[in-house]
């Protein structure tokens, strides 16, 4: 087990009062949140909660124009297929995507099928025989698994493709930058990373990732963890791909979207038959990016951040408890922030299945279990509590408390 290093000065970790006025009427437009007071929801890094907003644009979708798009001619069906089209122009400017006019924005029910889309209609058609890429198993399996069905398609057509891990720092989780750069060659033609962790809550700096591998790879972005938790910005990431799920995003369940940058490689068109899109849940993401955007992304992961920090801190003095990833907290000095708003841990003697159970009798709702980590993740499971914008330092430090007796 690692030694938990305890740093000479502690970070700060209080609130300033503005960010509490801030936070506390946001918090009130979550009807689910506000309707339990009793219960602390800790697990935004799976679905998050929904503003009430978000919840009466669905509505008012679905009881004034509900239809399929880019079918009808009637008013309801037009209005569909114009709220379609405007959802796909507010997902480019939440991700501050330089050359709107040249993307592309492909719904899907979030980021795993944004992944599978781009291994398996786009990959296979921009391989070929000999050529290399470089994928990262101690991310989520979503964005390790697809790549391998990728391989697998491909040699059943005799092209025959080399999958390389992406390397990790052993302590910081991070990408090792400088042996990803080592192991680019003339044949690596695409790389996919990862933007949040969503087991140790790290940024992955994936700014870094295309000085490593130069301006020849096509990179694919999964950014199921960062959208909509922490600004993120296209014209600094440089990436080709970037996938990410509507419904951690505070839009409604079955929602997400895959963009494309469209410059290079076969156009992402593979022509085939989508169907009836998910219409009142694309209205919910129009909704959701919007309320998103209001609140402020920045302040948002600036919220979060520090709820993760008051959890690391409070665990670390905590001897029954061992913190995965990074061990150290980020606070609003920090000069470095590395957490975002996933904190997960073990008790040393206990099972993390137990824990849950435990942990929700006493009002607090996490998840116990491996978080489908790929096969270079941990073995054993573990305790995730994943917050946002509704998320209240009084929740983390009852949480700490009820950890403290156990
Ligand atoms: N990637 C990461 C980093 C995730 O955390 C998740 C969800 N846990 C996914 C991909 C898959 O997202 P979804 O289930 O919305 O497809």
């Amino acid at each position: 087990m690692r030694a938990v290093p305890t740093p000479a000065t502690p970070a700060p970790t209080g609130f300033p009062e503005e960010l509490r006025a801030w936070q506390a009427p946001l918090r009130e437009q979550f009807p689910i949140i506000t309707a339990n007071p009793g219960l602390a929801y800790l697990d935004s890094a799976a679905t998050s909660q929904k503003p009430r907003a978000v919840l009466d644009a669905a509505t008012a979708y679905l009881t004034t124009s509900n239809a399929n798009a880019g079918r009808g001619t009637y008013p309801w069906a037009n209005r569909t297929t114009r709220l379609v089209e405007q959802a796909r122009d507010t997902v480019r400017a939440f991700l501050g995507d330089p050359e709107p006019a040249r993307s592309r924005v492909d719904f899907v029910s979030g980021a795993s099928e944004g992944l599978r889309r781009v291994a398996l209609d786009w990959l296979p058609r921009f391989l070929t025989d000999g050529d290399e890429i470089i994928v990262p198993l101690g991310d989520h399996e979503a964005n390790a698994l697809p790549w391998f069905e990728a391989r697998d398609l491909l040699a059943a057509r005799g092209v025959r493709i080399t999958v390389h891990e992406m390397p990790y720092q052993r302590d910081s989780h991070d990408y090792d930058m400088a042996a990803l750069a080592a192991l680019v060659t003339p044949r690596t033609r695409f790389v996919a990373a990862t933007h949040v962790h969503h087991v140790y809550g790290g940024d992955m700096t994936v700014h870094l990732v295309r000085r490593a591998v130069g301006p020849e790879p096509v990179i694919c972005l999964d950014a199921a963890q960062s959208v909509g938790h922490v600004p993120v910005d296209l014209a600094a990431l440089d990436v080709d791909f970037l996938a990410f799920s509507g419904h951690k995003a505070l839009a409604l369940p079955g929602t997400g979207a895959l963009w494309s940058r469209g410059l290079r490689g076969p156009v992402f068109a593979p022509g085939g038959w989508d169907g009836t899109p998910n219409t009142a849940g694309i209205v919910s993401l129009t909704a959701a990016l919007d309320w998103l955007g209001d609140a402020g992304p920045a302040r948002i992961g600036t919220w979060t951040e520090a709820l993760a920090a008051r959890l690391t801190d409070g665990l670390r003095h905590l001897e029954r408890y061992e913190i995965l990833g990074c061990p150290l907290s980020l606070a609003f000095d920090s000069p470095v922030r590395r957490r975002r708003g996933i904190v997960t841990f073990r008790h040393r003697a206990m099972e993390a299945v137990d824990l849950g159970f435990i942990l929700y009798d006493r009002g607090h709702m996490v998840r116990s279990d491996r978080h489908c980590q790929g096969r270079a993740g941990e073995e054993r499971t573990s305790v995730r509590a994943s917050v946002h914008v509704y998320n209240t330092p009084e929740e983390i430090d009852r949480l700490l408390d009820d950890l403290a007796a156990l």
